[in-house]
This record gives C-alpha cells, sequence and structure tokens, in this order.
C-alpha cells in the first residue's frame, strides 16, 4: 500500500507541474506557500486520520500565511480534531474573520432562518474576481439569458467570465462534516499557492453557503455534546435529535415549492449570481459517492447535462483512486428524476447539480465501520457506516435508484464493499471512520472538482450559455409549445398561487389582454400562457406535465410525480398549437401577482362562495370575532350559485369586505341570509400530535407549516399530553399527521434505551426543547395512551389520522370496523397522483369539491377495509360488493387511473376506501389513507383536510351513505 499511495504522490505533484507547464522537479513542494506549512497541523491531521490512505496530497498539509487567520485561529481547533464540532455562530464568526483579513473573501446576507440565523454566502477568488464580483455576476447573467447578447457577444463574454461554482454543507444536520471542511477549504483556496489551488482561485469563483439549515445544525451539535460525545460502540443511545429545522428534516432536500425560507433565500440568491454548478455536500455513503445522474432521468433536461455529470464525476473517482483513496464511486445511488432536490435549482435553470455522499456520523467520534468482503457477502455498508446517525434515514426504503426487485448485492448501493463497474475500487473489510477522513474525502473531492472546472472554465461556460439558449429553440420546434392557465376558474385563489411558484422559479408568463382562440379552444382575456420559447422553457415543462416514468422497473430516489396542475387542482391547458408563441400579452413582471377578491351588492349580510379555496380556513379565523355559518346545500343569488359550504356572516361589513378581498374569495352582500339550511362553523380546540422520532416531526410539521401558512392555530402535543388524559376537556379536533409507519410505531414510537433521553433546554444546550419538552422521548404513549385516545373519541372527540398514521386506529381498536393492511412488495408507487371518487358529495369534508372525481397523490398508505358486517361464511351476493357505511371517498384503482408518475400494481388498490368516517360513542374517527397535507405541494386537497377541522363537530351520521347504498359505477 506504501508503495502506491507513494507513486500515487508523485503522480499527483508531476500533474501539478504540468498544469503550469513547468519543470517537473523545479516545483517539488509547489504546495508550500511562502509562510510554509504549519507542522502542528500534518502532524494532528496525520494521527487523526485513521489510515493513510484515507488522505490525499491535496489535504495533509495546511500553509501558513502571516495575518491571515486559519480555522484553529479562531475557533481553537484544526478543522477535524475528533470529539469537535462548530456552532453556526463560530462558523460566520470564522468565514467574517477570513474576509476581514483578505480581499479574496467576501460575504453576503441573503436572509434570514425560521429562528432568526443569518443566511449568507461566502464568496472565495482572486482579487480580481471578488474585486470586480458585480462584474462576474453580470457576464453569468447574461450567458443564462441568450435573449439579451449575440452569439458573438457570448463568446466574448464567455472569454471574460469566470465559472462560479457553489458549495453547500449542512443541508442535513446531522451530516456534520462538510460544514465543518468548507472552513478550512476556504482557508487554503485563500492561502495556498500550489498549482493546482493557484489555476483554480485564477480561473473560478467558489461561493459557500456554510451551513444550508443553521437551526438544525445548532440544534444537532447541542445533541451531539449532550448525548452523542459519550457514545461508545457498547454503548448508544442511538436516538436522534427530534429537529433540526423548525418544520423539516430530510425534506429541505425535497422542498419542491421553496416553502423553507432557507431554501427560498437561496433560490433569490441564484437569480442574481446564476452559478452553473451548485454541490450539495451530503455525507452517507461509503466511502465517498459522487453523483452523474443515474437512471431515471428526467428527458426535459438538455442532453449536454447528462454527458457533463459523468464528465466531472468519472475525473473525481479516477483522480482519487490514482492518490491512493478507495472507495470512490458514481452511479449507482441517486437518479435524476425529480427536480425538487436543493441542488437542483441549478439543473432547473441550464446549469448542473452535483452531489457527494462522503462516509460520515452525525456526530464528531471515531467509530468503526463494517463493510463486506469484495466477494459480496458481509455487512450492508450503509447500515454498518451510518451507526445511529441521524443519516441512516435517508437509506431508509433501499435500494432506491436502482432495480426494486434485485437483490441487496446488484441493487447498486447494496453491499458497497462489492466492484461494480462504477465502483472500481471499493472499500472493503472493518476500519475506523473519523471526522477528519470525511475531511479528507470530502475537501479531495472537491478540490478535484474546482481542479476540473478551473481546468476548463471556458467549457463549463459556453456549456451554459449552450443549455441556457436550447431551450428557447428547442422550445419553439417540441410538440408542446406552452401552457395556458385560464383564467375565470372558479376558485382564482390556486391561479395565483400557481403563478407565484413559477414566478419563483424564474419562468416567464404572459397575460393575455384579449380572448385567444387556439387549436385547444379559447380562453378568455385574462389568461396565463407559459410560452415554451424562453430560457426556463424545460422547467415550466417539468413542472406542468404529466410525469410519464421511463421504466415500471426503475425505482427513484424521491417521488414519482409533482404535476403542478394536479397538485393544485388547477386547470392548467399543454398547448401544441405554435400559435400561443405569438399571442400577445403583458408580460408579468411581478415576482409575485395578487388577484384580489370580489365583494358584489351592498347587504349587510354576506355571502363568501366555498368554491374551494385554501383561505376559505384563513378567513373563518380572521373572522373569528364574527358568527360565521356554513350552508348546508347550495343555493342561488343575482345569478351566482353558492355551493354547499359557503359561508354566511352578518355584521362588521368593513372587516368582512377587506378580508374577502385580500384572500381572493368571491362573496355578495345580500339584503338577508339565505333560506338554506346551515350550522354554525365553531372554532375547534385543535391539537396535532407527534411522535418524537425525527422522521415524525417533520411528516408532523408539515402539516404544522400548513395551518402556519394559513393562519390555523393549533396546540403541537406529545405523549406527555396525551399520558396526561381528560383529552377531551382540553381538545375537540386530534389530528395525527401521516407518521409513524405503522400502529405500533404510533404507540411505541422510539424503542427505550436503557435510560431517558431528555429533549430540554438547559444553560448549556439552548437549541434543544424547541417545539415540546420531554423528560424521556422514548417509549412512546404506549397502551395507557391508547385507552386516552379511546376515551376522547367515546367522549365526543374528533381524531384525525392522515397517511401510516392510520394504521393506528384500525389496529389498536379506536375504530372497531376498520381494518388496515398492505400492498405487496410488488406494489410501488412513489408518489404517484391517481384519481379518487367522492361518494358521499354531501359531507362537509368535501365543501368547495365539485367534481365527482379528484386527483390525489398517493404513496405508502393502507389499504383500508370498513367491515360490511356481512357473515364472512355465506356466499357474496350477485353484483358489485355494497360500500361499506362510512366510505366518503376510493380510489377506482387501474392503470387507467393513474394520472402522472408511476403506480406498479396500481389494480392492489382498487376501489379500496380513501376516506373513512366512522362515528364511534359520542365521537367519530375520520381516517385519510392519503397524506391530505403531503408537503408544500398538494394543495388541492388540502381542504380535505381543512373542511374537516372547519365542520368537526357538524358532521352527523346521517351525511354519509346509508348503510348498504350501491356505490355509483
Ligand atoms: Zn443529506
Amino acid at each position: 500500500m506504501f508503495d502506491r499511495r507513494h507513486s500515487a504522490r508523485l503522480l499527483a505533484a508531476g500533474l501539478l507541474v504540468l498544469g503550469l507547464g513547468t519543470g517537473m522537479f523545479a516545483q517539488s513542494g509547489a504546495n508550500k506557500a511562502v509562510g510554509g506549512d504549519d507542522p502542528e497541523f500534518a502532524r494532528l491531521v496525520k494521527g487523526w486520520t485513521t489510515r493513510p490512505e484515507f488522505s490525499s496530497p491535496l489535504v495533509d498539509h495546511l500553509p501558513t500565511v502571516a495575518g491571515l487567520p486559519s480555522p484553529k485561529d479562531i475557533l481553537g481547533h484544526h478543522i477535524g480534531e475528533p470529539k469537535k464540532l462548530t456552532y453556526y455562530a463560530d462558523i460566520l464568526k470564522y468565514y467574517r474573520a477570513l474576509a476581514a483579513a483578505t480581499p479574496r473573501v467576501k460575504i453576503v446576507t441573503i436572509g434570514k432562518s425560521h429562528e432568526g440565523r443569518e443566511l449568507v454566502v461566502v464568496f472565495v477568488g482572486s482579487e480580481d474576481s471578488i474585486r470586480n464580483l458585480e462584474q462576474y455576476r453580470t457576464y453569468l447573467g447574461q450567458l443564462a439569458d441568450p435573449r439579451t447578447i449575440t452569439p458573438q457577444q457570448a463568446a466574448d463574454i464567455v472569454g471574460k467570465a469566470k465559472p462560479l461554482y457553489h458549495l453547500s454543507g449542512g443541508l442535513h444536520s446531522g451530516e456534520v462534516g462538510p460544514s465543518e471542511m468548507l472552513m478550512e477549504l476556504a482557508y487554503r483556496l485563500v492561502a495556498e499557492d500550489s498549482p493546482i489551488i493557484s489555476q483554480i482561485r485564477e480561473n473560478v469563483i467558489v461561493s459557500i453557503t456554510p451551513v444550508a439549515d443553521p437551526d438544525g445544525r445548532d440544534r444537532n451539535v447541542d445533541w451531539y455534546y449532550k448525548y452523542g460525545i459519550n457514545e461508545t460502540e457498547g454503548r448508544p443511545t442511538g436516538a436522534g435529535v427530534p429537529y433540526w429545522g423548525k418544520y423539516v428534516f430530510h425534506d429541505d432536500n425535497r422542498d419542491i415549492n421553496y416553502s423553507q425560507i432557507e431554501m427560498r433565500s437561496l433560490l433569490d440568491w441564484y437569480f442574481e449570481y446564476h452559478p452553473p454548478i451548485m454541490h450539495d455536500l451530503h455525507q452517507a455513503q461509503t466511502l465517498m459517492y459522487t453523483f452523474s445522474g443515474q437512471a431515471p432521468q428526467n428527458p426535459n433536461l438538455d442532453p449536454i447535462l447528462y454527458g457533463e455529470l459523468p464528465m466531472i464525476a468519472n475525473f473525481e473517482m479516477s483522480q482519487m483512486t490514482k492518490y491512493g483513496m478507495p472507495g470512490v464511486w458514481t452511479h449507482g445511488f441517486v437518479d435524476m428524476w425529480s427536480p425538487g432536490y436543493l441542488a437542483f435549482m441549478s439543473s432547473n435553470h441550464n446549469g448542473m447539480i452535483r452531489m457527494y455522499e462522503i462516509q460520515g456520523f452525525s456526530g464528531a467520534n471515531t467509530q468503526k465501520v463494517r463493510l463486506g468482503n469484495p466477494n459480496g457477502t458481509g455487512a450492508n455498508g450503509v447500515g454498518a457506516s451510518t451507526g445511529s446517525s441521524q443519516a441512516a434515514s435517508t437509506g431508509a426504503g433501499g435500494g432506491r435508484g436502482s432495480a426494486p426487485d434485485a437483490s441487496a448485492q446488484t441493487a447498486g448501493r447494496g453491499n458497497q464493499a462489492q466492484r461494480e463497474w462504477y465502483r472500481p475500487w471499493p472499500a472493503t473489510g472493518e476500519f475506523d471512520w473519523s471526522l477528519r477522513n470525511n475531511t479528507n474525502y470530502g475537501q479531495t473531492g472537491v478540490i478535484t472538482a474546482l481542479q476540473y472546472t478551473s481546468q476548463f472554465p471556458k467549457i463549463i461556460l459556453e456549456n451554459f450559455y449552450v443549455k441556457s439558449r436550447n431551450p428557447i429553440e428547442t422550445g419553439r420546434k417540441e410538440p408542446v409549445a406552452g401552457y395556458v392557465i385560464p383564467a375565470g376558474q372558479r376558485d382564482m385563489t390556486r391561479v395565483e398561487r400557481l403563478v407565484n411558484l413559477l414566478r419563483m422559479q424564474g419562468i416567464e408568463l404572459g397575460r393575455t389582454t384579449s380572448e385567444v382562440t387556439l387549436q385547444e379552444g379559447r380562453f378568455p382575456a385574462g389568461s396565463f400562457i407559459v410560452k415554451r420559447d424562453q430560457p426556463y422553457s424545460r422547467l415550466a415543462k417539468t413542472l406542468l406535465e404529466r410525469q410519464v416514468y421511463p421504466d415500471p422497473n426503475l425505482r427513484t430516489y424521491d417521488d414519482a410525480s409533482w404535476t403542478m396542475g394536479l397538485m393544485g387542482h388547477t386547470d392548467v391547458r399543454e398547448i401544441a398549437d405554435k400559435k400561443i408563441l405569438d399571442v400577445a400579452v403583458e408580460k408579468v413582471n411581478e415576482k409575485e401577482i395578487h388577484l384580489a377578491g370580489k365583494v358584489a351588492g351592498n347587504g349587510s349580510v354576506f355571502a363568501i362562495a366555498h368554491y374551494g379555496s385554501n383561505n376559505m380556513i384563513t378567513l373563518r379565523y380572521r373572522l373569528k370575532e364574527l358568527k360565521v355559518q356554513a350552508t348546508e346545500k347550495e343555493f342561488s343569488n343575482g345569478g351566482v350559485t353558492y355551493p354547499a359550504g359557503s359561508f354566511i356572516v352578518s355584521g362588521d361589513a368593513a372587516t368582512v369586505r377587506a378580508a374577502v378581498e385580500a384572500l381572493g374569495l368571491t362573496a355578495a352582500s345580500l339584503p338577508a341570509a339565505p333560506s338554506v339550511a346551515m350550522h354554525d362553523l365553531d372554532l375547534p380546540r385543535l391539537a396535532i400530535y407527534s411522535l418524537w422520532s425525527g422522521q415524525a416531526t417533520q411528516d408532523v410539521g408539515w402539516v404544522r407549516y400548513a395551518l402556519d401558512k394559513f393562519d390555523v392555530p393549533y396546540e403541537l402535543i406529545y405523549k406527555e399530553r396525551i399520558k396526561k388524559g381528560d383529552l377531551k376537556s382540553a381538545y375537540d379536533v386530534i389530528v395525527l399527521p401521516n407518521q409513524g409507519g405503522s400502529g405500533k410505531r404510533v404507540v411505541f414510537d422510539i424503542e427505550g434505551r436503557g435510560q431517558p433521553i431528555e429533549y430540554k433546554k438547559s444553560e448549556t444546550f439552548k437549541n434543544l426543547g424547541m417545539y415540546g419538552e420531554s423528560d424521556d422521548v422514548t417509549g412512546g404513549m404506549g397502551l395507557a395512551g391508547v385507552a386516552e385516545f379511546e376515551k376522547f373519541v367515546q367522549a365526543g372527540g374528533l381524531l384525525v389520522t392522515l397517511g401510516q398514521a392510520s394504521y393506528f386506529p384500525a389496529e389498536f381498536g379506536l375504530a372497531p370496523k376498520l381494518d388496515a393492511a398492505r400492498t405487496t412488495p410488488q406494489f410501488y408507487s412513489p408518489g404517484a397522483i391517481i384519481d379518487a371518487e367522492i361518494l358521499a358529495p354531501e359531507h362537509p369534508i368535501f365543501y368547495g369539491y365539485d367534481k365527482k372525481t379528484i386527483p390525489v397523490r398517493y404513496a405508502n398508505g393502507p389499504l383500508l377495509t370498513v367491515q360490511t358486517g356481512a357473515n364472512p361464511f355465506e356466499p357474496a351476493p350477485p353484483g358489485p360488493p355494497p360500500t361499506p357505511t362510512g366510505v366518503l371517498m376510493r380510489y377506482p384503482g387501474g392503470d387507467e387511473h393513474v394520472l402522472s408518475g408511476l403506480m406498479r400494481g396500481a389494480n392492489e388498490i382498487r376501489n379500496r376506501p380513501a376516506i373513512v368516517d366512522l362515528p364511534s360513542g359520542k365521537g367519530r374517527v375520520i381516517v385519510f389513507a392519503g397524506n391530505p397535507c403531503y408537503r408544500w405541494q398538494n394543495f388541492g386537497e388540502f381542504n380535505l383536510l381543512f373542511n374537516t377541522v372547519l365542520n368537526f363537530n357538524d358532521i352527523k351520521t346521517d351525511a354519509q351513505k346509508p348503510a348498504g347504498t350501491a356505490a355509483p359505477q
């Protein structure tokens, strides 16, 4: 091994030299800076690196420069010291000190996190790059929109511009290494005068997100110092910190609509700087995986990109292998299907997403890694290597991006000790892994990627320009020429949301000034038009079209579909007629549009039409001082039909008027209340129940986020509150968001650890105990908690369960007639959008829904059955089986009802209940098989939950279908 490594170093040195075109031996010691290298750094880092091959000639030294603070000068230790993690404030302190000491660094503030931490981007480059950053930024903006320049100008700009390479660490708070490493990288890029680093500094501008989720970073570091630092192999606590960010864990990397402020801030920054490459640094795989965009791939993206991705990944793999570092691989892990990953903002806008997964842990302890042997037997690398880390949960589901039925040995990342064509030199056996190893791999990889970029800066820029220019051309030629979002939709708030989500992503829209006739139909003035002859035409198509999954035998890492019109129940028309490209429009220049509501008439009683806007619940809470009623049937007034569920409000006309207009709703003021059956819309005491496991707090977090955005107050409760009992005296409605995965998991949550694991704020750990406190997050509510839920329902409470939480009432008898089964292993539906059929349209849960069949998202909820009470030993009567009492909505199932994405085995859900309403005692249980509040995404379904909340004490059994009634066929 020594020989191999020794020759690798010589080779590396030789290449450095060739890069400069000077004599091979003249440059020996080329890595040394004027001030010389820090001998302590070299000694300590060598000691912290658990095997010589886990380092490289790029990172085994650190130059000292007088007046330039190294990380140690500010933090007190070198990067990668065991048992040392850095809080966000100290990370910022370091970058600020560095920026103050050199003209090669500049910091810009881009926003504030949910908890108020400053969000920054750090630029590192030559003095010229930083001094003229504004000019370089302008160049990239011009290349990003080729309509602003001629091809000759583009060539000139490519000659003068420099690629901006963006690096991001700390997106996932348990993946701690890269945020440490990036500080050393920034210093090295400033301080070192080796040929590789000098060339990078001269030819590339590096920008850095030090920590993408700083709130989560601090909470995870607190947790590490409280528990993780004392973990040893024999005595792991195993429980992760319950929260990273305020709302989400890993889903900040699945936030397709940029709901979280940290992600949105970066997107806004993107449009100022247009980095052609964005690179997220994760840690999970063994020893380092570099993303190259494997199948299934989004075919809308420029084919050039699919050449670029493996180009750089293969360069990294070959260079690092040459340096003697085992276990660097590509291809077999993450696919290129979903456009929702954070760095995808670059690919979505004609740049390049890049991604690493580096071996690591959620803390800074050195831990054992056990890999199988190269013959394919032995431990699975992932499970063994992530240990108790939160990062392990990224791997849940296994074998993503690979053939679903393949064995672990062949399923890509299955046995990471096995040689594959994309993993020519796997790491094998057993060894210790340290934080410094993680730093060495990550930093060597990133420097290598930057080396590549600095070697071919003009290629990167030219590709960025061509990838930005091509969609304007292809958009004119491809079968889909554009999209129309017609004006005059019943609920225009969903049109407003869709337009704003597209605008947020930089997609250009226009508004028609008169009626437009295309082959596809006539569209009224005021319709929104997306023309495909624009730079972001590919993204528009990706977001608006129905996803046609290329190969049902391939798994995908995240969702298979996201079609925005279907998700938002918004009418969007795909247009083939090329005339759309020439339709006269007023360009929508605003970053956000607002379509004001309308109030007709000037009477004293207001009727607000329930057209299905999610803002209806917001209106109810804004008018909380007023009496608000809901009509139970539709009625007409002044030629306008008000559907069932419309609000009737009297008093304080000015407040009502202002609220309706601000919320984009449709109302009329009438001389008197209509004569139609109504009920009071009382405001419920609403509780949202959460388990303590991190995956659960995230799924609950998405529901909290939606409720917060729509101004719905609620109390977030945990097992601690359940165990106190007497729930009915405190709450009218308890919602269990999708969580747990089984009834047992909902009841017992995190397994006991033999010691209490508290989640509480203290002087030392200020970031713990947020969004809830616990003396012991393990153990779950237990059977005593189940009994309290049972009492709650019996006493008249409304229990609502979503998605996987719906196993709970079925398995623990809270809804005795309900059974919940699972699909077969062959079934696969990573978030397909499918039809659901409403069976009880008069039920308040469907207020605002005007169609019998609606699109819903389907993932992996339970297969529900409601027992009909028929004798199972008697032959079934002829004809279709009766729809049991209480089934409000069902899935027709079958391939013909898959609207977008992939559902393999779609017959398994045929005619299965989607929503069930079962009275129990004085209360009731409403069970959703799907998740009507999935991330910030399936807005069209949100009202199923909101209606349930608002009408909590108005749902009557007679609103359900009578027993035994045949379902409509
Ligand atoms: Zn990650």
